[in-house]
């Protein structure tokens, strides 16, 4: 029989998921033991369980997504209309808000010209390595594949996506892992991995780039997909010499640049792309989460106007075209939702909205800092941002997993959901993230801020 979540017991729900439901990312015999908190109902940043307590989710939906807030009518009237006009055609049948939402969406990306529909992350990440490939095979003997990655930057959890992540408890165990791809430096200024000092040093990070492109033999190197603020792997926005650096490398190895908008895309930064607070020029461009907000499944590769053209050539070859599809990608659903994301970030001023208040969030956590001694470092850009936990400032020693993970669960207790790394690395899952939907406003931030401040002093005692 259906469940429903107004009319069951909270108690059948638990007992029927427990019963049937292999969760994301969980350990389920530690997660059995507690009972887990079932949402029904979200309106706005604020979301309620069905026992009826309510939360304020700084997380838009846990995983960065619901942007605009939960309860949006107009996207589900504008889905519910299309979906009874038309719910789905795919291959190279053309539908109306496939085209309408491929030309909104371009009008915010100057410089590029293509859209790919797909439905997640991970694919439209694939779509663009795939895209690499075969452009290596088409204009060659296919030597020149390989994509170069970001430490502690994700990319997806298909194996290709994987095969380019750079988080190493994500990826263990998983193996073996796709040939092709390898890995240079991440950009976190308070980790330095070649133990610099941002103002005194000479952008390293970027520079390690040439350093994996030389290892691996220029001509064998493809791309390099990056994240334009590394999201899952701590939050990291580069220093604002890096991209033109990485640029300039690109340029002189005739390496693509592939930006992973997953996470920052349609807003989240305070520019509609991450990419756009900084001085670059991406080949292939990847969304997911923030296109549709959470109303729909889908996923964007968008890819400049030459490298398109590339695949039009007609020379003969009966391969030279790009022999890939989505099955998903044909939904209505994801580009009608799509086009109302864009509307109401651009009607609403969200965009601006989250500049504003991201720069009084920093304000709140940096004065936070004063107070915590065991903040070692905020940073993020417009309303997405890591608080890097750390027991001892000096020495920089990270907070423990479960520390961290007793901050984020004294907010939900008292009401208030936060992010936290999530099992991406060894010793380094000590970062608390905040995504709250764009929409926010002063007063959210401050009831955040302050269930993070008695968080930390209910778990370190100070
Ligand atoms: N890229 C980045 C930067 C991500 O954060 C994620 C998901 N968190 C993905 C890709 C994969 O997206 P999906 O889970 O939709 O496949």
């Amino acid at each position: 029989t259906m469940l429903s979540a107004t009319t069951a017991a909270n108690d059948d729900i638990i007992a029927t998921d427990k019963a049937t439901v292999w969760h994301h990312l969980t350990q389920h015999q530690q997660w059995e033991e507690k009972d887990p908190i079932v949402i029904s109902k979200g309106v706005g940043m604020r979301v309620t369980d069905v026992k009826g307590k309510s939360y304020l989710d700084a997380t838009s939906g846990g995983v960065w997504c619901v942007n605009l807030g939960f309860g949006r009518e107009r996207i589900a009237d504008a889905v519910r209309q299309q979906l009874i006009d038309l719910c789905y055609f795919a291959g190279s049948y053309a539908t109306e808000p496939g085209a309408e939402f491929a030309q909104k969406l371009l009008s915010k990306m100057p410089g590029l010209g293509r859209v790919y529909f797909s439905s997640s992350g991970s694919e439209a990440n694939e779509k663009g390595y795939k895209m690499v490939r075969q452009l290596a095979h088409m204009n060659g003997d296919g030597t020149k594949h390989k994509i170069i990655y970001r430490d502690r930057d994700y990319h997806g959890t298909t194996i290709g996506a994987l095969s380019s992540t750079g988080h190493e408890q994500r990826v263990a165990q998983y193996g073996p892992f796709a040939p092709g791809f390898s890995s240079f430096s991440h950009c976190l200024c308070y980790r330095c991995p070649f133990g610099k000092t941002y103002g005194s040093c000479n952008i390293e990070c970027a520079r390690d780039l040439e350093t994996a492109i030389l290892r691996e033999g220029p001509d064998s190197v493809g791309a390099v997909v990056l994240e334009p603020i590394t999201a899952g792997g701590g939050v990291i926005p580069p220093p604002p010499e890096y991209f033109p650096i990485i640029q300039e490398i690109c340029q002189r190895y005739g390496v693509l640049i592939h930006i992973d908008e997953v996470v920052c895309g349609l807003g989240r930064t305070g520019e509609w792309f991450g990419y756009q607070h900084y001085d670059v020029k991406p080949d292939i461009v990847t969304m997911a989460k923030g296109v549709a907000s959470g109303y729909a499944a889908i996923s964007c590769t968008v890819t400049t106007e030459a490298l398109f053209n590339e695949f039009k050539r007609a020379d003969g070859n009966p391969l030279n075209y790009f022999r890939d599809i989505s099955t998903f990608g044909g939904c209505t659903s994801g580009p009608v939702a799509g086009i109302e994301t864009l509307a109401i970030l651009e009607e609403e001023n969200l965009i601006q909205n989250t500049r504003d208040m991201g720069d009084y969030l920093m304000d709140q956590l940096y004065a936070l800092q004063e107070k915590h001694a065991v903040i070692g470092d905020v940073r993020g850009k417009g309303l997405f941002v890591g608080i890097e936990l750390v027991t001892d400032r000096a020495t920089k020693t990270p907070a423990s997993e479960a520390q961290t993970g007793q901050v984020a669960g004294h907010c939900l207790e008292h009401g208030v959901m936060i992010g936290r790394t999530n099992r991406s690395f060894s010793d380094l899952n000590n970062t608390l993230y905040l995504s709250p939907a764009l929409i926010t406003t002063k007063t959210e931030l401050d009831e955040i801020v302050s269930a993070i401040d008695a968080g930390l002093s209910a778990v370190f005692k100070q």
